[in-house]
C-alpha cells in the first residue's frame, strides 16, 4: 500500500506551478490535502478538480508572510483531520534584479515569503509533530540555493537561507522522528518568472526558461520523498532539466 495514502498534507503555494502539480500528484495517491495560497478562485478550482477525480482536499486562503495566518492554517488542518503528517512549504516569489537597482519592496517580499513564510510554516506544525513524534517538513529551495548569478543575489540569498534553516531543523528534530526534505528545482515551467519587474530581464529569463521541465517532475520527486518508510529521510533532491548546465 502507498505510504502516501491517508497522510494529511498541507501545501502552500498551490494556486499554480509546482504546488498545484504536487497537490494533484499526492491526491491521486490518496493523501488528504489542505491547500493554501492567496488566490481563492484558483483554490476553489483545484479543490473541485481533485474532488472530481475522487481525491480529498480542503482549502484555506493563506498569506504565508503572516505568522497568524500560518498558525490558522495549521489549526485548521488539526481541527479537520486531527494531525499533520507533512508540511510542504512551497510558496515562493522570484522578482529578480540587481542589488544596485535597490528594489527594496521586492527584497522585502522575497524575504517575507521565501524565508519568513518557510519559518512560519515550520513553527506552525512543529509542536503537534513533536507531540506525535512523527512528521515530515518539506521546504522548496532551488538550484539558486546552491549558486548565484547576477540579478539573483537576493533571491539566491533567500534560497540559501532555506537550505541552512532546513539543515538546522534536521539536526534539531531528527531525535523527534521528524523528517526534513529540501527540494531544489532547476528550471520549471510555471508562473514564477511573471513577476520580474524589468521587462528586458523578464524576456531574457523567459528565453532561458525554454528548456524548463513540467512541474509534474517536481511533484513526483516530492511524492518519492514522502513515500519512503518513516525511518528513511530523503534530505535533499536537486531536479534539473537534463540539458540545464548551471
Ligand atoms: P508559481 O509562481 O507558479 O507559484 C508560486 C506560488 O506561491 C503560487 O501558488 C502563489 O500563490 C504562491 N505565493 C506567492 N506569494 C505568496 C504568499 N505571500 N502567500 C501564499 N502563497 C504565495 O511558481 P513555482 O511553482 O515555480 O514556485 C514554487 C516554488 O518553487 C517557489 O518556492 C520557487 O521559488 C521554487 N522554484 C521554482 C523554480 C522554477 O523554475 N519554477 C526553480 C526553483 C525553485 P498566490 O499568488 O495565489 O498566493
Amino acid at each position: 500500500m502507498s505510504n502516501i495514502k491517508d497522510k494529511i498534507v498541507i501545501i502552500t503555494g498551490v494556486s499554480s506551478g509546482i504546488g498545484e502539480a504536487t497537490a494533484k500528484e499526492l491526491a491521486s495517491k490518496g493523501a488528504k490535502l489542505v491547500l493554501a495560497a492567496r488566490r481563492e478562485d484558483r483554490l476553489i478550482k483545484l479543490q473541485q478538480e481533485i474532488q472530481n477525480t475522487g481525491g480529498l482536499a480542503l482549502y484555506i486562503v493563506t498569506d504565508v508572510s503572516s505568522h497568524e495566518q500560518m498558525e490558522e492554517l495549521a489549526d485548521f488542518a488539526l481541527k479537520e483531520f486531527g494531525k499533520i503528517d507533512v508540511m510542504i512549504n512551497n510558496a515562493g516569489v522570484m522578482p529578480l534584479s540587481t542589488v544596485y537597482e535597490k528594489k527594496m519592496n521586492e527584497w522585502d517580499t522575497m524575504i517575507d515569503v521565501n524565508i519568513k513564510g518557510v519559518l512560519y510554516g515550520i513553527a506552525a506544525v512543529l509542536p503537534s509533530m513533536r507531540e506525535r513524534k512523527e512528521g515530515h517538513i518539506i521546504n522548496v529551495s532551488s538550484v539558486a540555493g546552491h549558486l548565484v548569478f547576477p540579478t539573483s543575489s537576493v533571491y539566491s540569498g533567500t534560497k540559501f537561507a532555506v537550505l541552512a534553516i532546513t539543515e538546522g531543523l534536521r539536526q534539531e528534530e531528527c531525535n523527534n522522528n521528524i523528517r526534513t526534505t529540501i527540494i531544489c528545482p532547476g528550471s520549471v515551467d510555471t508562473e514564477l518568472t511573471d513577476h520580474i519587474s524589468d521587462a528586458n530581464l523578464k524576456h531574457s529569463i523567459k528565453k532561458q526558461s525554454e528548456i524548463a521541465i513540467h512541474p509534474n517532475s517536481i511533484a513526483r520527486a516530492i511524492a518519492f520523498a514522502i513515500e519512503q518508510p518513516s525511518d528513511v529521510a530523503i534530505n535533499e533532491l536537486i531536479i534539473r532539466p537534463t540539458i540545464q548546465q548551471l
